[in-house]
């Protein structure tokens, strides 16, 4: 079976989404789903911060062969210690590891772009990934490395491998190292040149060692759910990568 890997519902501070209606749009399209609700330790706003013991407590009894519990960490140095404790802490099936700040602003404000060239915010972005990445060797899946080009304030925001071939060439080094998966998420996958954009990324891990990439549509409404997992499923296929979930913390292999 088929699992959307990434998907909020209303534990996360900006989806709604009950989870019976989750289960319900998933049962239509056939496909499994993993539930990733956001922690972010450490965040401006306290209050938004997720209650991981009643997430866990109130999602157990949905679990099953067609719907597992992940949750999506966001990766800082500083929260390394906090967040290993709660994946520690809980038996969770997946866990995705995402840079959603750097240098404690969250990317998508304007702020993080103000007086700033594409190259020294992207660099820095990319940075902040590495340095996590390299201890957060308790993730299975990078999150959407693509991320900063959804918000960026730049006339071109997308990410060209070759402008950034250096970085994140170290960064799949340590996935590869550290038996990371890399997820590709749907979420910018809108036209062919948007694949076209991002395929180098996915072929560079082949070639460094990669194997597994995770699918995810980072939905956070109902009709979001398993959004263009057919172009990730291509995009795997054309990299010979496999696509993989996780269960107790095991890959899965899709067939
Ligand atoms: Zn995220
Ligand atoms: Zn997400």
């Amino acid at each position: 079976m088929l699992f959307d890997t990434h998907i909020h519902t209303r534990y996360s501070d900006d989806s709604e989404m009950a989870i019976e209606t989750a289960i319900s749009r998933a049962a239509e399209l056939k496909l499994g789903i993993i539930v990733t609700e956001h922690v972010d330790l450490a965040q401006p706003e306290p209050d938004v911060a997720l209650d991981v013991e009643q997430y866990w407590q109130d999602y157990r009894k949905y679990r099953n062969e067609k719907l597992l519990l992940g949750i999506e960490v966001g990766m800082r140095t500083e929260c390394l210690a906090d967040n290993r404790a709660i994946i520690d802490a809980y038996p969770f099936d997946y866990v995705i590891g995402s840079i959603h700040f750097v240098d404690n602003i969250e990317i998508y404000q304007e702020v993080f772009y103000h007086n700033r060239t594409k190259m020294d915010a992207y660099s820095r972005y990319f940075e902040t990934m590495l340095d996590c990445l390299k201890v957060y060797d308790f993730i299975d899946s990078l999150g959407h490395i693509d991320y900063i080009a959804r918000y960026a304030r730049f006339e071109d925001p997308e990410i060209y491998y070759h402008e950034f071939a250096d970085w994140i060439d170290e960064i799949i080094k340590v996935a590869v190292q550290n038996e990371q998966a890399l997820e590709i998420n749907t979420r910018r996958l809108t036209s062919p040149a948007a694949v076209a954009r991002l395929l180098p990324i996915y072929k560079r891990f082949y070639e460094l060692g990669g194997r597994m990439v995770t699918l995810g549509s980072d939905a956070h409404i109902p009709e979001n759910i398993g959004c263009r997992l057919e172009v990730a499923q291509a995009m795997a296929a054309a990299c010979s990568l496999k696509v993989v979930y996780f269960k107790q913390r095991k890959p899965e292999w899709e067939r």
